[in-house]
């Protein structure tokens, strides 16, 4: 018996300095496989003797489901912690802490955005958790908690030990989980609670949580002298603490400190609200005392916040360039990393859907890198929520809508005037043809006035036309029409950003200039083609072939020719094509399109083209009815190609 009960304790050390390498240091040292191995050899000793150990790791998730919640009372109060948002009230602290205590040292650590959780151990075992509650009582949450693999179920210290600390969700343990939970998570934070206060540990199990450790609330028969010890204490127990802890002797050093944290916290794989500082030495902490709610020796300093709650007041249509009618939400104003949000996006009906959100609800919102703040989901309905229903028919010009999936289109592209104007408002952006003067505005009075219906009307304009619009004098006419006629010549990328294909922004215009160097090349692209350009994802690619095979689009790109628009060619990305390099074509017969065309293509590869086949031709490009050329290339022995050779050669 004794015997087995060592074989045990000993698997189990090794199977917890694994969970330690993995869960807390991220740093494994053997594979899964190997560690499957050691786990499933203590659960057949245990199944074989029917004995477990009550720190085994196999007892993590019981398949119990609680009944309720048992209140617990806290054996020490928890205590909150007072807050500044700026240095200058920082500074204020750290100089009536220096009034008591002359030399202080500060301890800086983050301040864990997740759910505080006490936990007790007896005789180096894992005993009890219990939430924070009001701070005086708690809920046992000791089967939940047993469940987070970063939570030691044994450690070294034998006394009696009570350690507080936050239960959190990683981005990539809320991103994993997100991938197939049917009720999707809206943040890692909300993950946490809902996890940890679950009637069902397995759903805690579930959710991969992590325990951050930053306090020590009762250590028996052992002294500490400073918050460093004490990290320590807590390092050397096994615990995870962030692997953050900094000492400082000076506002200077603090402040340098959470400078430097708040450009990275995005990039942490955690949630930080801000940084609390805590003055190091244990007996200065006692001199300087309490008060009802929060420790006088510390301070938290918070982060501008990332995410708030506003009411979504109605949602907004609008169709833009592409016919897209998108739903924008307009909130109640309010206040979010130093600016004023008052609208956010939706993105298409599904995403309404799947968030549940409802106008005349709160909701969460979020700055993300995007100039316009996104919803995250419902944070509360209100006694007048209603549901969102989208638009049957366009809100600019009436026409019924089509649905394509969860997005709405009007078809109506011509005679749409807000995608009209959006189109034209974009062809004449900075990144594009960079036209002075056309704001929507006066895009909108182009439209209303002078029968503007195409981007290539803007190229017909005269100063007299514009004379004709409200408000325009002799001077503004003419800046706009010199600053149209200039914006003629334009690089390649430029043109293509222009032309407003679906998803085509600044960076992928240029990529698609410098790759394919000229408009004919990418004209004659196929599919496979484009989709071989790095970040171009095959809806993209569908976008950029299926628009230059629509009539209309061909047309109007012509006609901007025709006005005079000419196309300073991009630097290819220099990458040479074997098939094509230093080889001599020649052309000959009637092809799909001009002979010009297929030798800017052969150019752009960077092949030769001659006028006449000798022995000196590597390949003879014949269409229908080639004559002469085709038969000198036959005598010479030269390789005759079609068009889908070409093209494949291109590849
Ligand atoms: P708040 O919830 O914004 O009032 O902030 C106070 C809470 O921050 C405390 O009750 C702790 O649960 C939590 N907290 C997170 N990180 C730390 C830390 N390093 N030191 C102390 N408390 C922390
Ligand atoms: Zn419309």
């Amino acid at each position: 018996m004794l015997d087995i009960k060592k074989k045990m304790q000993e698997l189990i050390s090794e199977i917890e300095k694994h969970n330690y390498n993995y869960y807390v240091l991220d740093n494994p040292t053997i594979s899964d496989s190997e560690y499957d191995k050691l786990y499933y050899s203590l659960v057949d000793l245990e199944n074989e003797s029917g004995i477990i150990l009550p720190h085994s790791p196999t007892q993590r998730v019981g398949d119990e489901v609680l009944e309720g919640f048992n209140k617990k009372k806290h054996e020490v109060n928890l205590y909150s912690l007072n807050k500044v948002r700026d240095f200058s009230d920082l500074e204020s602290w750290m100089k009536d802490m220096r009034e008591v205590a002359k030399d202080t040292e500060f301890a800086v650590e983050y301040k864990f955005d997740g759910l505080s959780i006490v936990i007790e151990y007896e005789n180096g075992i894992y005993k009890s958790a219990t939430t924070r509650g009001n701070g005086v009582i708690g809920e046992d949450v000791t089967a939940q908690v047993k469940t987070i693999r970063s939570v030691p179920l044994s450690i070294p210290f034998k006394g009696r030990l009570i350690v507080k600390g936050e239960g959190m969700m990683t981005n990539k343990a809320f991103e994993e989980y997100n991938k197939t939970a049917t009720e999707k998570l809206k943040n890692p934070r909300n993950g946490v609670a809902g996890a940890v206060r679950n009637l069902d540990p397995n759903e805690t199990a579930k959710r991969k949580l992590d325990f951050f450790c930053y306090d020590l609330l009762l250590c028996e028969e052992k002294e500490f002298l400073s918050q460093k010890e004490l990290h320590d204490f807590l390092v050397s127990q096994g615990f995870k603490t962030g692997n953050y802890f900094k000492l400082c002797g000076s506002l200077d050093e603090v402040v340098s400190y959470i400078e430097e944290v708040d450009k990275i916290k995005n990039s942490l794989d955690i949630l930080i609200d801000g940084m609390v500082i805590k003055i190091n030495n244990l007996a200065e902490r006692e001199e300087i005392g309490f008060t009802a709610k929060f420790p006088r020796w510390a301070m938290a300093y918070k982060f501008e916040a990332m995410e708030v709650t506003t009411t979504l007041e109605k949602v907004d249509w609008q169709v833009g360039r592409s016919g897209r009618v998108t739903p924008i939400a307009i909130l109640e104003p309010v206040e979010l990393a130093g600016a004023t949000i008052t609208r956010a996006t939706l993105n298409n009906i599904d995403d309404i859907k799947k968030k549940g959100v409802l106008e005349g609800a709160r909701v969460f919102i979020r700055r993300s890198n995007e100039v316009i703040p996104e919803i995250m989901g419902l944070a509360e309905k209100l006694e007048n929520s209603r549901e969102i229903l989208p638009p049957k028919t366009c809100p600019s010009c009436g026409e019924k809508l089509s649905q394509k999936g969860p997005l709405l289109f009007c078809l109506n592209h011509l005679a749409c005037r807000d995608q009209v104007v959006d189109r034209i408002s974009h062809f004449a952006s900075r990144n594009a043809f960079n036209i002075e003067g056309l704001s929507d505005k006066t895009v909108s009075a182009f439209y209303d006035n002078l029968e503007v219906r195409h981007i290539s009307d803007i190229f017909s304009l005269t100063k007299e036309d514009l004379l004709k619009l409200d408000k325009f004098k002799d001077k503004k006419a003419e800046n706009i029409v010199n600053s149209i006629e200039k914006s003629k010549k334009i690089e390649f990328s430029r043109f293509l950003y222009a032309l407003g294909i679906g998803e085509v922004g600044v960076k992928t215009a240029r990529e698609l200039a410098r790759k394919f160097g000229n408009f004919e090349s990418l004209l004659s692209a196929q599919m496979e083609d484009i989709c071989k350009l790095n970040d171009i994802g095959e809806i993209i690619a569908q976008n950029i072939y299926d628009f230059f095979r629509e009539e209309y689009n061909i047309s109007e790109i012509n006609r901007l020719f025709k006005s005079g628009v000419t196309l300073i060619n991009e630097e290819t990305s220099g990458e040479k094509n074997p098939n094509f390099e230093g080889k001599t074509f020649v052309i000959t017969g009637t092809l799909s399109r001009g002979r010009s065309e297929f030798e800017k293509l052969i150019l752009s590869h960077g092949g030769k083209v001659a006028g006449s086949v000798s022995k000196k031709t590597d390949y003879v490009l014949a269409g229908e009815n080639a004559g002469s050329k085709l038969d000198k290339a036959k005598e010479l022995g030269v390789e005759i190609i079609d068009e889908q050779k070409l093209n494949e050669m291109m590849k």
